[in-house]
């Protein structure tokens, strides 16, 4: 049977995602190790205690547990994380030791890549790591990030034995911005639980939600952060030529910048006259979200980078179309004109034309939506799984990769 030890330092897979540091990491984490577990590979991962109420292990199903390890004060900002990394590290070789042992580690995101790297030198086993972000993928999208988070994930990238991405548009990006790596890269595209997010009625799901059934909803859904574009989103709602068109913004503040937002997005829609159009509801249990896809006209996405957009993917399983920005993942799962749309250059304008027309042709957009359904189907975390699985079965047998 397969070992593998997940590491996930800075968020739990059991948090509820929405905001804060919990987003599209923490849903990928828990659905893909899930299905692992589901396949007979046993899994633990290895998180950071960042409460006193839980316990120090949390099995979530046969197969499948998560480990809170002590390391720093619980309240910690993940700016501070760098600063318990040996902390961490120690604590979880002491399980892999002890009763968790593993064959392979997975490391999601840099700063449990930094963990994965020195477990890899200290038990000589073989890691893998999926980035989520890259410091330099951010940069390029205006968000630039210091150069010592550069540094390390050059150093991850040098020693990892394989780095997953999510699509073929994050491995020609990679490459671009990284070069070869001496690891393998492996596609392993994230995915949606077709169980939860499935079409469904609009009205229905809009009197669930108390929202009216006469005027045209946009969505968004996601942390509220500079990243993810809340801004754009605002900036759309108030160039449609459908003014009685209303925002729903599903989620909360995250990040150093997340509660400025908040406070720029509330004066932005002050300074547009857009306050009775604009609803915020609070970040909701994931499998909920369904209910606030399927009422909307179209979800849209404007953010600045993206690896993947599971939103996207999820709208697009319940059967809404996705106008996105042209970046990352997106360009991967929004097939131009055919399942969505995509804008270049963060155009409010031009996000506000698409949903105008959506709105206004409602038979072109329920097309629309069904052929990105029919679409998101190929995307199922039974799959990823597979894939996962062939990797770890790789890497246990082959030599490892000499840290560069
Ligand atoms: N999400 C959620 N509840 C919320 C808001 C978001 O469960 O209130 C989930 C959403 O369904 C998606 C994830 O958070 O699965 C966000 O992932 P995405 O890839 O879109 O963005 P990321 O957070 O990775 O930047």
């Amino acid at each position: 049977m397969q070992r593998v030890a997940v590491i996930s330092l800075h968020t739990s897979p059991l948090t509820q995602p929405g905001s804060g540091d919990s987003g599209g990491m923490n849903v990928y984490v828990r659905e893909l190790v899930s299905s692992l577990a589901q396949a007979g590979v046993e899994c633990t991962t290895f998180t950071r205690a960042d409460r006193p109420d839980v316990p120090e292990v949390v099995q979530i199903e046969p197969n499948h547990r998560v480990v809170h390890v002590h390391a720093g004060p619980y309240d910690l900002r993940k700016e501070e994380l760098p600063s318990v990394i040996d902390e961490f590290t120690a604590g979880v070789r002491r399980h892999l030791d002890g009763e968790f042992p593993a064959d392979v580690l997975h490391a999601n995101y840099w700063l449990s890549g930094e963990v994965a790297h020195r477990l890899k030198h200290e038990r000589d086993l073989p890691f893998a790591i999926t980035f989520h972000t890259l410091a330099r993928v951010k940069a390029e999208g205006g968000d630039p990030e210091p150069d010592w988070r550069v540094e390390a994930e050059d150093r991850i990238i040098g020693c990892a034995d394989a780095i997953s991405v999510n699509c073929d548009e994050e491995e020609r990006q990679f490459r671009r911005l990284y070069g070869d790596p001496p690891g393998r890269i492996e596609v392993v595209a994230p995915a949606v639980e077709h169980a939860f997010f499935a079409p469904g009625d609009r009205r229905g799901a809009r009197r669930a939600l108390g929202v009216a059934a006469d005027r045209p909803m946009v969505l968004f859904v996601g942390r509220i952060q500079p990243l993810k574009g809340p801004d754009v989103a605002v900036r759309a709602l108030a160039a449609m030529r459908r003014t009685d068109a209303q925002l729903l913004v599903v989620g909360g503040a995250s990040g150093a910048d997340g509660t400025r937002e908040v406070g720029h997005l509330e004066h932005l829609i002050d300074e547009l006259g857009v306050r009775d159009r604009v609803r915020f509801v609070p970040p909701q249990p994931h499998h909920i979200l369904s209910t606030y896809y399927r009422a909307a006209d179209a979800v849209v996405v404007p953010s600045r980078s993206e690896s993947f957009g599971l939103v996207a993917l999820e709208a697009a399983a319940c059967g809404v179309p996705v106008v996105a920005s042209a970046v990352g993942g997106l360009l991967s799962l929004v097939d131009h004109a055919h399942t969505g749309y995509l804008v270049a250059d963060r155009d409010p304008d031009c996000f506000a034309a698409h949903l105008d027309h959506l709105v206004e042709h409602p038979l072109a957009a329920a097309a629309m939506g069904h052929r990105a359904h029919e679409r998101s189907l190929h995307y199922t975390w039974g799959m990823a799984a597979v894939r996962l699985r062939r990797l770890y079965a790789d890497l246990t047998v082959r030599e490892l990769v000499a840290c560069r």
